[in-house]
């Protein structure tokens, strides 16, 4: 099996680009249902920063890495699950009133849900519980595998090892997980998902299965699917930046207090699948501190800076190119405006001064006052010319990539004011020479008639 072939979630081709926009599609229709509630409910959030999981959506999707890390896990799983069978047998000497069994989490575990985070990333929601009951209600059928992992829960099953999952999907969805399950061909002995108002914490739903199996082996994306010791306990949602930096260090430091343990034979066996995308890891994000200030060394700190400092970050130069070809675009469309509007004026000018234009009976050339608002209107197109002109001078003496989108941000708005300016002036020339035209075409009708 090619371990990039996730054929179930197909988010390769224009046809899971189709079903993400009608996915979305379908967000909005979910979103427009719940309006009608009483109570509006709240709006989707936009991810913040934007993006943020874009590099680990594509790690998932677009790695061989993360194919062949999933095969090397469920490779060591099932040795040391083939271990402890044998292990199990002996000791028990088949007198056990217990099965032996392997507790799985689901989501990223067995199921590869990649689709719902590319339908996040491509629309820019933050996560939400909503759409992921979505997600679990509607496209059961756009869930895929995890390679390696029906390859794992065959092999247990064939030495004599129960498959229980234990997951926090939705028992109101089972239906649909279950679906997932066995269009995927995977079997199981017993599925236990989250009740309605069931906590996410799986401790007493382990207890259950505990009650009637032997477990061997944990197997989760997610420590807390191994034991509920690594959630995290401290946050709390006015916790400060430190206690968040705390927490993550004192989830570290029970994972390394662990050292000899993962993936070793120590019963339970603990198994971890990765996954880049979302768990409780990311609960301390995007709060406190900003992401970008939690990487190591720390932009502030002097001594944790290299003894030589980085280059500065260099600049983008396809965005300062584009910046400054539509700086030098938006300079020529300002000069060729103003051109326009100085000949405009001075040809009405030239024409009332020098006495040759058409001149209409006295009560039709009171429509030659709306040469007034038109050289005004002129005048203040010119003036925001002269604007986008000096902007242009400014442009030339910096080599800021921010200053420079400033400057093109300005050009912009004025170079917009400029050409509303100039069409509002031809609007009222306009207006003159229609008159101009009706009194040319009448008066002539009425000389013949006389
Ligand atoms: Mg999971």
């Amino acid at each position: 099996m090619n371990p990039l072939h996730f054929s179930q979630t197909g988010h390769r081709g224009p046809v899971t680009k189709i079903a993400t926009n009608t996915f979305v599609v379908g967000f909005l229709l979910f979103a427009s249902n719940l309006g009608l509630a009483q109570e509006a409910p709240p709006s989707f959030k936009a991810v913040d920063p934007p993006n943020r999981s874009l590099d680990a959506s594509l790690y998932m999707q677009t790695s061989a890495e993360y194919g062949a890390l999933c095969y090397q896990v469920y490779n060591l799983a099932a040795e040391r699950l083939g271990q402890a069978k044998a292990d199990f047998a002996k000791t028990s000497g088949g007198s056990s009133t217990k099965s032996a069994a392997v507790v799985m989490d689901l989501d990223e575990t067995v199921f590869d849900n990649s689709g719902f985070q590319a339908m996040l990333v491509r629309s820019g929601l933050a996560w939400d519980l909503r759409l992921w009951k979505v997600w679990e209600k509607d496209w059961s059928a756009s869930v895929g595998s995890i390679p390696g992992a029906k390859e794992f829960i065959q092999k247990a099953k064939r030495s004599g090892v129960a498959v229980v999952f234990v997951s926090n999907r939705d028992k109101e969805f089972e239906q649909q997980t279950k679906d997932a399950l066995n269009r995927l061909g995977i079997g199981y002995d017993l599925l236990k998902l989250k009740e309605a108002d069931g906590s996410d914490d799986k401790t007493l739903r382990f207890e259950e299965v505990q009650q009637k199996y032997d477990v061997l082996m944990y197997v989760g994306d997610n420590l807390r699917d191994l034991s509920e010791e690594f959630k995290f306990n401290q946050l709390s949602e006015n916790s400060t930046a430190a206690e968040l930096q705390d927490a993550i260090n004192e989830r570290r430091h029970r994972v390394e207090g662990y050292a000899g343990k993962w993936g070793s034979a120590q019963k339970p066996i603990w198994i971890v699948l990765p996954n880049p995308t979302y768990g409780e890891w990311t609960k301390p994000l995007g709060r406190g501190v900003r992401d970008l200030d939690r990487l190591v060394p720390e932009a502030k700190s002097s001594s944790a800076m290299p003894a030589r400092p980085f280059p500065p970050a260099p600049s983008r130069p396809t965005d300062h190119k584009f910046l400054q070809e539509g700086i030098s675009a938006m300079a020529g469309g300002a000069t060729t405006l103003t051109g326009w509007s100085l000949a405009i004026l001075g040809a009405t000018v030239a024409g009332i001064v020098a006495g040759q234009f058409l001149r209409p009976a006295a009560k039709i050339r009171l429509v030659y006052l709306l040469f007034i608002p038109g050289w005004v209107l002129l005048g203040i197109s010119i003036w925001y010319g002269d604007k986008v002109t000096r902007r242009v001078t400014a442009a030339g003496f910096t080599d800021n990539h921010d200053r420079l989108r400033e400057i093109a941000a300005s050009m912009n708005s004025e170079y917009a004011a400029q050409r509303d300016f100039f069409q509002f002036a031809l609007l009222a020339f306009g207006c003159w020479l229609g008159c101009v035209l009706l009194w040319w075409v009448f008066a002539k009708e009425r000389s013949k008639q006389t």
